[in-house]
């Protein structure tokens, strides 16, 4: 059936264009008003918003609404209320009220807070976020009208992962106004902007239902390596296969209706992989539309016979998912600030961003490193495949050596004599896109914007959005608080990207990241290798990051360490289920199945020499010895997983517990799958308790 894209695309969305349909032209200014400038509307407003938004949204057949948020623990939360009132002098059946619209009280307690709650309320508040649009949503259980909302505390500390979104955001605007000012361009906003491909795999429903890692971590905590790996690279942009092929196909046409631009889907390097890539948006709606499309990845693969995956590392050996975020600027006129422009003057301002975002990005890879940071990604940076734990920006060779002559004020080519001195002299024309691609950088210039690939699948991609956002605001402001200062406008702006350059330019590597000689490299530069999650939490609360975050108003003290904490609690609780995963499915079917196999064994011996006594049976000996001396192995592993996950279990919270994890427990999951995987290769494939490697990623 063909689909018309443009009859069905944003159908779902109680748009701009809705709203200007359906609101009276005063209330429809009023709101435009408040989403441009920001501020509140009336209370009458908001009854009269909130009514047509009840109507629009029972015509497509909505029963309940609710305000849909993004608590920290990473995917969204919603309750549904029905739109049903008591009749009392009216005969209204159905009913949405202002105040319903704009707030709403949530028992805050269900919700992680680490530790924000318990000083003050038990209770979080939801207030509309009037900057992404509400929709309905279609489910099994019916159609219910979503309004995204902030989630708060009774005094206002974010609770939610959107807040200091915002906050960010808006951080970010006023500094990038006042750069733009002092280059003569008046602006009312700057606005970030966000597309982030999603990776993820798709496996058989059957498969993952027979294995309980999968199940219950999303991962497989066994599995010996198949016999053929993803070295043909045969799959990436392969053919879709055909189920696959209806499965994104509904996937691109539910997205639509959601107002979702979903633009690109192909396979990618591991078998089983796909992604998909919407065209960019404003962050924060960028944001809600990748965590609907997740959403709505996991609903639609089951009616395809599949589940999706979207953990950072469901399989060893093969790679893992991430999720590149491109992020550039833009201006409220759709303006983007970081393509290289065509006079002087406008390169000498976006050589002028640049040299900002090199300062940040060198000043808080920290920060950066920390909000890429999960149990999950662990699996990834640094593994060879996904970028390197190092952070390092990549500019390509063009660009890299444009700024060099700036920093050397020596000429860029040798070809055209011009001198380098920015916005005074010509400078040449910049190449719209970087020929070399470097697939290995964690963040990459890419002709128009910064490609972040350090981001895990599974996270939400606001934390590494707000970190961007706040350390370029700084930047930004840095240069700005200087140059309005400046007598030589055009030397300052010189002289501004020639010293952050010369301060920050150990940052810059356009060469291979995942070699070895770059992590020797790096460390020469002084540039951190931080490999796990533990080691990367701390940077959220240094004294550096708190006054970063609280000058622009993004995150007080508290809400940094509430994070921080909220953090190690993920951490340890996601360790502590692989481990006891690990630990059931050891002794409760992978020793059983290897006991059987060695009697099987045993038998077969004692058969054979009862029959014939010079019969050869040294390969069922041997076979017997590795395959006990392997089961011992388990035996001895398993003992000390469960002692350390005890001790683990036991410690005190936060970081101390989240360290034993890190360093008894996940050591201690290795030394249990080492045997394990090593017996599946010995082990008679009839008696092996859970679909292998082969199974469940190559005979699809
Ligand atoms: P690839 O990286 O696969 O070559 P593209 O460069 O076309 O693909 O884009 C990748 C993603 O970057 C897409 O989601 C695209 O919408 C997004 N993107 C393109 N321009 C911008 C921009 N100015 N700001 C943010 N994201 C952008
Ligand atoms: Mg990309």
């Amino acid at each position: 059936m063909s689909v018309n894209i443009t009859e069905i695309f944003g159908s779902n969305v109680f748009s701009t264009d809705v709203m200007r349909e359906r609101l009276p032209k005063g209330v429809f200014r009023e709101v435009m008003d408040v989403m441009e400038n920001g501020g509140n509307i009336s209370i009458e407003t908001a009854d009269i918003v909130a009514n047509a938004m009840k109507d629009w949204a029972v015509e497509k057949g909505a029963t309940h609404y609710t305000h849909w948020f993004q608590p920290l623990t990473g995917i969204t939360a919603e309750k549904h209320d029905s739109f049903l009132t008591r009749p009392e002098n009216s005969r209204t059946l159905l009913q949405l009220t202002g105040k319903q619209l704009i707030m709403g009280e949530s028992d805050a307690s269900s919700f992680p807070s680490g530790g924000l709650r318990s000083t003050h309320y038990a209770r979080g508040y939801t207030a509309w976020d009037m900057t992404s649009p509400a929709f309905v949503k279609e489910m099994t259980a019916g159609t219910i009208l979503c309004i995204p909302t902030i989630f708060v505390s009774y005094h206002g500390e974010a609770l939610d992962k959107k807040t200091p979104l915002l906050r960010s955001m808006n951080a970010l605007s006023n500094q990038a106004i006042r750069v733009l000012k002092l280059f003569g361009k008046d602006v009312d906003y700057v606005s970030t902007t966000v597309g982030p491909e999603q990776e993820y795999f798709l496996i058989k429903k059957e498969d993952y239902e027979a294995r309980q890692d999968l199940i219950l971590t999303g991962r497989t905590l066994f599995g010996a390596p198949s016999a053929k790996g993803q070295e043909l690279e045969e799959h990436y942009f392969g053919v879709i296969r055909p189920e696959v092929s209806a499965f994104m196909k509904e996937l691109d046409e539910e997205l639509w209706k959601l107002g979702i631009p979903a633009k690109t889907k192909h396979n990618e390097v591991a078998p089983c992989q796909h992604e998909l890539a919407p065209i960019f948006d404003t962050t924060n709606v960028a944001i809600d539309h990748n965590l609907l499309t997740m959403e709505m990845m996991k609903k639609l693969a089951p009616k395809y016979g599949l589940v999706c995956l979207q953990h950072e590392k469901p399989f060893e050996g093969v790679n893992g998912s991430g999720k590149h975020n491109n992020w550039s600027l833009s201006t409220d006129t759709g303006v983007n600030l970081l393509s290289p422009g065509e006079t002087p003057h406008e390169n000498a301002q976006f050589l002028l961003f640049l040299a900002a975002v090199i300062q940040a990005v060198d000043d808080y890879q920290g920060l950066l490193r920390a909000s890429v940071a999960t149990a999950g990604n662990d699996h990834r940076l640094g593994a060879n495949e996904a970028p390197p734990a190092i952070i390092s920006m990549f500019l390509g060779d063009e660009l890299t050596e444009i700024l060099e002559a700036i920093e050397n004020s020596t000429d860029y080519s040798q070809k055209d004599k011009t001198e380098m001195k920015v916005g005074v002299h010509i400078l040449p024309r910049f190449p719209k896109d970087t020929t070399d691609r470097n697939r290995t950088s964690p963040f990459a210039f890419t002709g128009n914007k910064f490609e972040f690939r350090m981001l895990g699948s599974k996270s939400s991609i606001s934390g590494p959005n707000i970190v961007l956002n706040t350390i370029v605001a700084e930047a930004f402001k840095e240069a700005a608080d200087m140059l309005e200062k400046a007598e030589d406008f055009d030397m300052a702006v010189h002289d501004f990207i020639k010293e952050t350059l010369a301060a920050h330019k150990r940052i810059i590597f356009n060469g291979n990241g995942y070699s070895d000689e770059w992590v020797a490299e790096a460390e020469r530069r002084g540039l951190p290798n931080i490999r796990s999650m533990v080691d990367a939490i701390p940077a959220l609360t240094t004294d550096k990051a708190v006054k970063l975050f609280e000058a622009f108003g993004v995150f007080t003290r508290a809400e940094l360490e509430s994070r921080s904490e909220v953090e190690y609690e993920n951490y340890s609780k996601a360790i502590n289920i692989e481990a006891r995963t690990m630990y059931d499915m050891a002794s409760k079917s992978i020793i059983p199945a290897v006991i059987k196999y060695t009697t099987q064994l045993a038998s077969s011996i004692a058969a054979v020499k009862g029959v014939c006594q010079e019969a050869d049976v040294s390969t069922q000996t041997e076979l017997l010895i590795e395959t006990s001396k392997l089961l011992a192995e388990i035996k001895t592993a398993l003992a000390r997983l469960l002692e350390v996950t005890e001790k683990a279990a036991a410690a005190e919270g936060g970081k101390v517990q989240a360290l034993v994890y890190h360093s008894q427990v996940v050591p201690a999951m290795e030394a249990l799958r080492a045997p394990v995987d090593q017996l599946e290769m010995i082990v008679d494939k009839e008696l092996w308790p859970m679909p292998s490697y082969g199974d469940l990623i190559f005979e699809v």
